[in-house]
Formats: structure tokens, sequence, C-alpha cells
């Protein structure tokens, strides 16, 4: 072919890739299960579906419903991905066979290698930190996990349930670098501390902290700096009589969890989900983490312009590959559950 052809060619081509996006507009779309419960997400799908067209169906739900809902679905599952949080969670549906591996080149640069697995990928992190009250406690007092285990914080400790993934992704980090023993014994310790029996989410532990029913707990940051943010004088006033530690700083650091994705395995639109995982590790979707939902982004360098979350500072994270930490999971329910931390 000579070139003569192909240039007067051009002017159609690129005729064609102009409209391009329109036309995928009306033909793509993209299905999400999703068990992220915040409403600042949506930003998220609506300026992917901006960028590229592709519409987004999203079905919210709590995530063992998803899960079981993916399973009986089976091949005919229309869902493309699942988006969660909590390395526990993700790791179940890992485990159940639910996701097919992420090949992306973009990924793989953006996202560190101990934030991904080769089925899933983390795009945001929280901290597990303890939480205490300013009166009732020295701040010596509570600087590692075990501390709460000790006599010394007898009717002290309020938590929310053991077998909440927060926790289990906690106790699965304790066991990967202290053993199953010690962790047992931590866990009977905390439940022998405990001024009440766990109920309630993050946030209720940190109110019941600050109104002195208890003197301390453990959180996730995202929950903290929501208080932190809020224009309500009573989370004002909360999260003023609270101080933040981070723990374990002389020992494997604190733990961190994510929030990740992954594309399922009888996706029928692979690639668009997969376009969807990029997008989430895009500069813009990273800020998104950051600045809506408090979480910090896994993109070295993605900007955070939430002087809240910039204003706790920086920490010795626990360095365990999340993957890893995944696995152990199972293993923290049972020891949990031996120990009474209902
Ligand atoms: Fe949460």
């Amino acid at each position: 072919m000579s070139r003569r052809p192909l240039l007067a060619l051009l002017p159609t081509l690129i005729g064609t890739l102009l409209c391009a996006p329109a036309t995928q507009a009306q033909d793509q779309v993209l299905n999400i299960y999703s068990a992220r419960h915040y409403q600042t997400d949506e930003a998220l799908y609506a300026n992917f579906t901006k960028a590229t067209g592709i519409k987004i169906n999203r079905l919210d739900g709590k995530e063992d419903e998803l899960v079981e809902r993916i399973r009986n679905e089976g091949t005919a599952s229309p869902a493309d991905l699942l988006i969660t949080v909590d390395a526990a969670r993700l790791e179940v549906a890992d485990a159940l066979g639910l996701f097919q591996p992420v090949k992306s080149k973009l990924l793989e640069e953006r996202v560190p290698a101990g934030l991904r697995t080769p089925t899933w990928v983390a795009f945001s992190t929280r901290a597990r930190v303890i939480v205490y009250n300013k009166v009732a406690l020295k701040r010596e007092a509570v600087q590692n996990y075990a501390d709460l285990a000790t006599l010394a914080l007898k009717g002290q400790v309020c938590m929310r349930s053991g077998s909440h993934p927060y926790n289990l992704s906690l106790g699965a980090a304790m066991i990967a670098h202290e053993g199953e023993a010690r962790t047992e014994a931590w866990a009977r310790g905390l439940v022998a501390n405990f001024a009440r029996s766990p109920k309630g989410g993050d946030t209720d532990q940190i109110k019941a902290v600050a109104a002195g029913e208890c003197g301390v707990t453990i959180s996730n940051t995202y929950y903290l700096v929501r208080m932190m943010r809020s224009t309500n004088a009573q989370d004002q006033q909360a999260i003023n009589a609270v101080g933040i530690v981070w723990p374990n700083q002389a020992s494997w650091g604190t733990h961190v969890n994510v929030s990740g994705a992954g594309v399922l395995k009888h996706a029928p639109h692979r690639e668009a989900a997969l376009k969807f995982m990029e997008y989430l590790a895009s500069d813009e979707a990273q800020a998104y983490f950051a600045n809506g939902n408090n979480e910090w982004p896994v993109v070295k360098g993605a900007a955070v312009a939430n002087k809240e979350l910039s204003a706790l500072g920086s920490f010795k994270p626990d360095a365990l590959p999340i993957g890893e930490l995944a696995k152990t999971t199972v293993q923290a329910q049972k020891l949990f559950d031996r120990a009474g931390w209902k």
C-alpha cells in the first residue's frame, strides 16, 4: 500500500476516533458490587463515567450478601468487580475463588507491591490506632496493642465485635508477628478488661471513651478524622477529649488495613473492570479517597488536600504485605471465639 491512500484516509480516521467516546457511552457498562459504605464515593463513580463514557451500574450491599450473591449467580453473574474494605473481607472473596488474576502494568507501577495480591488490589489505606480518654489514662500506659490486655486496664476497654473484619485483620497481623499463642493470650486479656460487652462501630467506641464510659479503645483512623472535620459540637467535644496513639512504634508497627477491589472471575465486561481498577489508582481517584473518606492514597505523591488527615502525621506502619496478612484472618476468628471475644 502506498502512502497516499493512507493519508487520504486520515480525516476519516480522526473523525471515527473523535466519535468513539459517544458510541462507547451507549454500549459500555460496568457492573460493580460494592460493600464500601461511604457516601463520598459517589463522586468516584461519576467521574469515571465522565472520563470514559462507561456507565456504572452499582449494587450496594453488605459484604456477605454480595459474596453469597456472586456465588449463587455463578457463571451467569452480571458482576464485573467487587469493591470492599478490609483485607479480611477481600480474602474471603479470594479464598472462594471469586476473583480472576489482575494483569496491569499501570497498577504494578502505581500501587506498591505490598498492597497488591495477584487477584486484588488495595487503593487506600487506614490505620488501626489506640484512642484513650485523656483524663482517665496516661498516654504512656497505652503505647502498644498489648497494653490493652494488661491487668492495669481492668474495666477500661471498649471494643467493637471480635467478629468484625477490622479486628480480625488486627488479630491476623498479631498472629503473623507474635504467633497464635500470644495473640490468644492477648485476646483473653482484652476480653477480661472489657468495660462492657462489644456493641456498635468504631465511632461508638470513640464516643464511649470520650464520655468516660471506658478509658481506651482501638479505632480506624478515618473515623477520627471524620470527627475532627465535623461541625457538630458533640463530635468536636468528643474528639477533644481523646488522645490518639500510633501503637507498636517500638516493635512491628501500627496495623494498617486497606480498601480494595478485584475483577470477578465471570466478569462480562472484563476490560471495563480493569479500566476502573486503573482509574482508582489515578491521581484524581486517589485524591478522592483522601479528601472524601479520610483515607491515605496508596499511590506515592498523590495529593492530599485534607488538613485534618495530614495533621495525624506520620508513623511506622506494619510492613507485612497485605496479602500475607489476609491469610491468617480465619485463624484470628477461631482464636477470638476461643477467647470469648463476641
Ligand atoms: Fe468503616
